[in-house]
């Protein structure tokens, strides 16, 4: 650890350092121990070395008689931004605290924090949104464990392949995972993981007997639901590391959820990144949640998050959102007064985790108590209402005692710390009082001591003052000295005054320290019942805080869509949609957007979008996945009308996104998504595919897109393909239920080789391709658009022969007319002729 230098042996502090870090090592393999020194947090050896590279720090060494080892530290003051620091380059912390005032000998430390990215809780190392530590277990199937630490919120599932494993994980996007031996000691299991995730890689301890030992000793028991030995061992390993870094207190941990992937619609990592969910595909791009985000509280603001992660499959219960939702929609005032009181509330959820651990401090509890006095008054705004409005408004109800207990017993802007003195309020506890009052008559008797000499010596600028030195002590000039009386003790003589103290003075002061540190006593004594009162109505606050969350995504909900004209839609068999809207395009393109129907059901389930580039044929696509899932979430959708079936699973591969870190090409991970969507779909599901196939040659990626696209028709999927594959589009008359869409674009007035593109969606396949005049209008060089257009021509006419070939042979001659015949022949040659007279681009 330290690779020193020298042969004699180790300081005693380094000797102790060496030792608290083997202790550490043993439970975080890889943290850096901050071990403090006085004034600074150092760090020694190899570590100093890793710590000075990762912050920056300039490296100093640690040298006696002999020896010499590299050290680095930080001031203590600096102690949280370095540690965000640490964390956020994938590094744990340790932090050791001098326990003692350094003396002569070795002082006592001890390791008071352990902090990892899964599993901080205090609020400056948080971000708002949730904090998940995950643990994955295999044995039948697989199993993840998510606990945010910071809400106390502990959920479980299993699955059968370890596609809807990391979806689901990718979803969460744990900050750190702990995976049990079977899978991190496969090495290329392993790396396919670290490939996806970029995420922390934390040791947990899986084994059966801790797990059960440790569900029990958090949750009382070993819930029934956690019904597989993965489950269960997955559960105990988050369960044990977060208590770890806790430093054994887990006690905002009250119940595991075990959720039913499949209760919710299956949503891809790929598809939430596809549709920009949660993150922009350019760097200053709006994502769905930032059009959504009308949150006025964390809690609301995560629930959003998970509604949108997991819609719902449940008629019901998209129903009761969507009630709910537009009772808001109609009564501007109580959406008013909802968010205004929201606007006030603190994070309930992480103040009732603080508080369930006991390590809420004052000013914590004063924000709990701020919020909680908001919550009879949201329940009454709520009275007239039913559903899952009447439901938040149980859970606000539930608590009032509590807050009359903290608004009686604290200040209304407590101090800092603890032991600060001045949290509790006057008159909430009788000795307390007792103990004030007198110490306030010392005091006061101290204050008018400056009069009373004065009158009793005569001697008109005696002073009152106090020094750390003597405490407090009279001051006389030395024109008075004379004067002063026999009860006076000189404790100093300066140049041209003297000071003095009296037995009595002493006295009185002695009684004022005893009486302070006396009170301050009792307010921790006091606060600390109270947090501990407070602690058993913990699942009370989080029932409140969980209602309050509800509350501020629903009319958040509401308040999008009376502010951008949604409307609310209709669970119905086949989806209908009158003048959709791109959620997000529709933003930026300030009033400029043009909306489109779109209708998919029976005998038009697979549509087939044709058009040039920049035509708005992926924002069609998008605008009804957004559409399916903002039904789904019980949220109204972008349009003027909107049916909607549910569907039971949104399946997208747009694009061609590249997975470097994955190092994958972009053709295998274009065609490993395709293959898990073509397994995946069903007829129940809306499958959106934009230029399948463009990752590789034209042959091989029309054959491809072409085989996808009749395998996806036979599934009964609604299905929206867009493609710029042209040949597709007889594919219409070949299939039942495939239908032809293009967007609408138009050559500008002859010559000037220009394009107006109208995004406006219509029956029917596009005439052609426009690749080359969105290059002219990229910039390209006049005389590449000119070769390009020569070379189309030529490709076109042996297109128009190769499709002669295929017509000629597909006919049933023993039909044809003589007339028809004719008609066929004129055909042909009127495309030839269009061929060549009539050039792209001219
Ligand atoms: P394509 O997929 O056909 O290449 P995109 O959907 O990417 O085209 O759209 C190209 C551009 O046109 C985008 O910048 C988008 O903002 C804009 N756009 C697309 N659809 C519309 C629309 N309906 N109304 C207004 N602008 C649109």
């Amino acid at each position: 650890v330290l690779k020193g230098t020298g042969s004699g042996a180790l300081p005693p502090m380094l000797e102790q350092y060496v030792r608290m870090r083997d202790e550490v090592a043993q439970q975080l393999p890889h943290a850096i121990l901050l071990f403090q020194v006085g004034d600074f947090y150092e760090t020694f050896g190899e570590d100093a070395e890793r710590t000075a590279r990762l912050l920056g720090l300039a490296l100093t060494h640690k040298s006696s008689k002999d020896f010499s080892t590299p050290m680095a530290g930080i001031p203590l003051r600096t102690l949280d931004q370095n540690v965000e620091r640490l964390l956020s380059a994938g590094v744990c912390v340790a932090v050791a605290d001098q326990m003692e005032e350094a003396g002569t000998g070795l002082v006592e430390r001890k390791v008071t924090q352990l902090l990892t990215p899964g599993t901080v809780t205090e609020e400056r190392h948080l971000g708002a949104d949730e904090n998940f530590l995950a643990a994955v277990a295999t044995g039948d199937g697989y199993a993840l464990a998510l606990l945010d630490v910071s809400t106390g919120e502990f959920r479980a599932a299993a699955f059968h392949t370890r596609v809807a494993l990391y979806d689901e994980l990718g979803r969460h996007r744990a900050r750190e995972v702990l995976l049990a031996p079977e899978l991190s000691g496969n090495p290329a299991l392993l790396s396919d993981f670290q490939a996806r995730f970029a995420v922390m890689l934390s040791p947990g301890n899986f084994s059966e007997e801790t797990s059960t030992a440790e569900l029990v000793r958090t949750l009382g028991e070993v819930p029934a639901t956690l019904d597989s030995a993965a489950l269960r061992r997955a559960c105990g390993a988050v369960l044990g590391y977060a208590r770890l870094t806790q430093q054994g207190a887990l006690d905002m941990v009250r119940r595991v959820v075990r959720f039913e992937p499949g209760a919710h619609m299956r949503l891809s990592d790929a598809a939430v990144r596809a549709l920009e969910l949660f993150q922009a595909q350019s760097p200053q791009g709006v994502t769905l949640m930032d059009v959504l985000c009308q949150t006025r509280t964390a809690g609301g603001r995560r629930r959003l998050r998970a509604w949108l992660r997991a819609p719902l499959l449940d008629e019901l219960s998209i129903r009761a959102r969507l009630d709910s939702v537009e009772a808001l929609t109609r009564a501007p005032d109580l959406r008013g007064g909802v968010r205004s009181l929201l606007y006030r509330a603190h994070d309930l959820e992480r103040l009732a985790a603080r508080v369930a651990t006991r390590r809420a401090a004052p000013r914590e509890v004063a924000a709990l108590a701020r919020t909680l006095d908001l919550l009879p008054d949201a329940a009454s705004l709520l009275s007239a209402q039913d559903g899952l409005l009447a439901g938040v408004r149980a859970r606000l109800m539930s608590l009032p005692d509590v807050v009359t207990r903290i608004r009686a017993a604290l200040v209304e802007d407590p101090p800092l710390r603890l032991g600060d003195g001045g949290l509790i309020r006057d008159g909430f506890h009788g000795e307390l009082d007792q103990l004030r009052t007198e110490a306030l008559g010392h005091r006061q008797w101290l204050a008018q001591l400056e009069l009373t000499e004065r009158e009793r010596t005569g001697i008109p600028n005696l002073k009152v003052s106090f020094n750390g030195v003597f405490g407090y002590y009279l001051e006389v000039t030395s024109a008075h000295l004379s004067k002063v009386p026999a009860d006076y003790r000189q404790v100093a003589t300066l140049k041209d005054r003297a000071r003095f103290t009296r037995p009595d003075l002493r006295e009185r002061e002695r009684e004022i320290a005893r009486l302070e540190a006396a009170a301050s006593r009792l307010e921790v004594e006091v606060f600390t019942e109270l947090r501990d009162a407070l602690s058993s109505h913990a699942e009370a606050l989080a029932e409140a805080a969980g209602g309050l969350a509800e509350l501020d995504v629903l009319s958040a909900l509401a308040e999008v869509a009376v502010e951008c004209g949604w409307t609310r839609p209709v669970t119905g068999s086949e989806t209908a949609l009158t003048q959709a809207r791109h959620p997000v395009v529709e933003r930026s393109a300030a009033g400029r957007f043009v909306p489109n129907d779109a209708a998919l059901g029976p005998g038009r389930h697979t549509l087939l979008l044709t058009g040039p580039n920049m035509a708005g044929k992926s924002t069609y696509l998008r605008t009804v996945a957004l559409c399916a899932l903002l039904h789904q979430i019980g949220s109204f959708v972008p349009a003027d009308r909107a049916e909607l079936p549910v569907y039971d699973a949104v399946h997208t591969r747009i694009g061609a996104s590249d997975d470097l870190a994955g190092g994958r090409s972009t053709f295998m991970v274009e065609m490993s998504e395709l293959a898990a969507i073509l397994h995946g779909a069903s007829a129940r599901s809306l499958v959106i595919l934009d230029e399948v196939g463009r990752g590789t040659s034209t042959l091989d990626g029309l054959a491809i897109a072409q085989a996808a696209l009749e395998h996806l028709h036979a599934t009964g999927a609604h299905t929206l393909f867009a493609t710029h594959y042209f040949e597709l589009t007889r594919l219409e008359a070949e299939f039942p239920g495939l239908v032809n869409l293009h967007v609408a674009a138009e050559e500008d007035a002859a010559g000037s080789g220009g394009l107006t593109f109208y995004h406006q969606v219509v029956p029917g396949a596009a005439r052609q391709s426009y690749g080359v005049e969105v290059a002219r209008l990229a910039g390209l060089p006049a005389t590449v658009t000119r070769r390009s257009a020569q070379l189309l021509t030529a490709l076109n006419t042996q297109g128009d022969d190769r499709r002669l070939v295929r017509e000629l042979a597909a006919m049933d001659l023993s039909r044809l007319t003589p007339m028809a015949a004719l008609e066929v022949l004129h055909g042909w040659q009127r495309a030839l002729l269009n061929g060549e007279q009539e050039p792209v681009v001219g």
